[in-house]
């Protein structure tokens, strides 16, 4: 008998609420588990065959002022669907709600002005994957689609400051040519906070 297909939009974990909101990416990282068809993640199929609406992810929510944070993650790039996320967001925080945005931290090279303002009053955690201490790494591993990415990062990560009250950056644990140690240090230079994730980890 043929598996009916349960979209998952919203799923938890401790106390998050976690938004799947689109599979599209502006990386197509070399370890993704996407591409070898592994879609899973704490339990959850997280593959899309279409994406939500803004309805449909609201309604994903429930009640806004019973979780943590509402997340926007999964297996793709949320800020490709940037103005659904600021919607979303709005109607989190009227709510009584607070938004973390987990990020490539590309949105300003894929729409080619500075989108940071937007994010004011919208977001509260902002988690940017510098995946890589350079240049160099990032190419090889993240494989981006657009030019002068990791420097595209970098920026982002600096304007974001100005208008999100928490910004931390992310750095890809257990992978040999990925050293840590050096995405630490451009954190502290940007100010930012710093943690290391598992590759395994959802982006
Ligand atoms: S690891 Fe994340 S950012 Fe990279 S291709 Fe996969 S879903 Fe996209």
């Amino acid at each position: 008998m043929r598996e009916e297909y349960q979209p998952i939009f919203g799923y938890s974990i401790d106390g998050d609420r976690y938004l799947n909101i689109t599979n599209r990416c502006t990386l197509q990282c070399e370890h993704c588990p996407k591409f070898s068809g592994d879609w899973g993640f704490a339990n959850h199929n997280l593959r899309l065959l279409r994406e939500p609406t803004v309805s449909e992810l609201v309604d994903a929510v429930g009640n806004p002022s019973v979780w943590n944070e509402v997340v926007f993650s999964g297996f793709g790039e949320p800020t490709l669907r940037l103005y659904d996320v600021l919607e979303v967001s709005r109607r989190v925080h009227e709510r009584g709600g607070r938004v973390r945005l987990e990020t490539d931290g590309l949105a300003n090279l894929f729409f080619g002005r500075d989108i940071t303002p937007d994010l004011e009053g919208n977001v509260d955690t902002l988690v940017v994957g510098l995946k890589a201490h350079n240049s160099e790494a990032y190419e090889r591993l993240c494989r981006p689609k657009m030019g002068h990415a990791y420097e595209a990062v970098l920026d982002f990560t600096e304007r974001a400051r100005n208008f999100v009250p928490k910004v931390v950056v992310t750095a890809m644990s257990g992978v040999p040519d990925v050293d840590l140690e050096a995405c630490r240090d451009i954190a502290r230079r940007l100010d930012v906070g710093f943690v290391s994730r598992a590759i395994r980890h959802n982006c």
